[in-house]
């Protein structure tokens, strides 16, 4: 073997390559391992998810399956896959702890890794079924930042609002998260369609409390129905940064409160 050794472990007996043994390789380089912080989007009627932007697999499972988790796994180029075996541990249906332990080759070789993540699941409603149910709503919750708070770039904004909106979530009535239809994303952050006017109260005077914000109420007249004026009512909710994790040292600045 023309005096080649690995610079890693010194070994000599095993065929290197740029210098690196392939079991020191192996440790060095990331074989599988999963990017960030991983969120399965379904729809809870027909159990599409959304890929992208799109809305795919509409009739699949509502249940987590192989056919969202092994995508999330990010491949080393040199590796070949043979099998992937998950397990999962934890309870909360929402945030889902899992084990993949994948059988892979690797420079002729094979291998065992395990890697453990979280995936986030969340139920949205797709396109197909918000158009069937007309997209329906009688309340909007924007959930913004606080106006005099530090200058955030949007997508770091929206993942802590969103943060905070799962606070909310984690003590809400179940009738409260029924009424949830879905969420459009915004650059200044999150509306919450809901198609009960009272839960999105209920929820948007929690959020104020909890989360130390302030909260706006605003109606706009949306039609007539049996002779009677129908609103849509918008809840704008105003969360500082530290919402929801530290008492407020002062009082929050005052809008007009609800
Ligand atoms: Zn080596
Ligand atoms: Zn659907």
């Amino acid at each position: 073997m023309s005096g080649e050794f690995c610079v890693v472990c010194g070994r000599s007996d095993v065929a290197v390559v740029d210098g690196v043994c392939a079991e020191c390789a192996a440790t060095r380089a990331s074989l599988v391992h999963v990017e960030g912080r991983p969120v399965v989007v379904l729809c809870p009627t027909c159990g599409a998810r959304k890929i992208g932007q799109l809305w795919q697999r509409q009739g699949a499972s509502t249940l987590l399956a192989p056919d969202d988790l092994t995508p999330l796994l990010v491949i080393h180029p040199e590796a070949g896959v043979r099998k992937i075996r998950w397990t999962e541990a934890g309870l909360n249906p929402l945030l889902r702890q899992l084990e993949a332990s994948v059988d892979l080759v690797f420079r002729g070789a094979r291998r065992t890794e395990t890697v453990k993540f979280e995936v986030k699941v969340e139920h949205r409603t797709c396109l197909d079924c918000s158009r069937r149910t007309g997209h329906f709503y009688t309340a909007v919750i924007q959930l913004r930042a606080a106006l005099d708070g530090p200058r955030e770039k949007p997508p770091a904004l929206r993942e802590r609002l969103d943060r905070q909106w799962e606070t909310l979530m984690g003590e809400s009535r179940k009738s409260v998260k029924a009424a949830l239809s879905w969420k459009e994303e915004l650059p200044e952050g999150w509306d919450f369609y809901l198609t009960d006017t009272l839960s999105a109260r209920s929820l948007a005077r929690l959020g104020k409390v909890r989360l130390h914000g302030t909260l706006k109420e605003s109606a706009t007249l949306w039609g007539r129905k049996n002779g009677q004026d129908v609103y849509r009512v918008t809840f704008c909710l105003r969360v500082p940064v530290d919402g929801g994790v530290v008492r407020p040292t002062a009082a929050a600045p005052v809008e007009r409160q609800s």
